[in-house]
């Protein structure tokens, strides 16, 4: 299946590296982007990149001060959507304001599960649409994202 790419090479050497990405790779995905490179958005970019995940402000916040460093929740947070507005990030808003910030850019669909907050990506070619509405004049479709909610079947009385 053909996955675009849509930032570049650097993209899937983060990606690749397995538990922080490295330094070097991110400043060169910030460059790319056109962020400006602080201490605390290398360690949020290290520790995001590192892989293909799905976290949320607070999760993320619990492994910068796992990591040692000293960051507050508000900076956690506007570093999420700095990422998300450059498209280094995908954030998914699940139940009201829980959000989850998804470092893998990807085109792909998702499945979660309402009972255990459990969020697991479906791949693009698993679900097709028959349908679309008419879209504004002027406009093109610049995405199309769908989350599956599921929850436990109500047993039978
Ligand atoms: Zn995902």
């Amino acid at each position: 299946m053909h996955r675009p790419n849509p930032i570049g090479s650097s993209r899937a050497l983060v990606a690749s590296t397995p538990l922080l990405a490295t330094s070097e790779a991110v400043r060169e995905l910030f460059a790319e982007s056109g962020i400006g490179c602080t201490s605390q958005r290398l360690l949020v970019g290290r520790l995001l990149f590192a892989r293909d995940q799905h976290v949320s402000a607070d999760r993320l916040l619990a492994m910068v001060l796992a990591a040692g460093a000293r960051v507050s929740k508000a900076t956690v947070y506007n570093t999420l959507n700095l990422f998300a507005e450059h498209g280094l990030v995908r954030s998914l808003k699940l139940d009201g304001d829980y959000t989850v910030f998804d470092s893998n850019t990807a085109p792909h669909h998702h499945l979660y599960d309402e009972h255990s907050g459990e969020l697991c990506d479906v791949a693009v070619d698993e679900v097709a649409f028959s349908r679309l509405p008419q879209l504004p004049s002027g406009t093109e479709l610049a995405g199309l994202d769908v989350v599956l909610r599921v929850r436990r079947r109500t047993p039978w009385p």
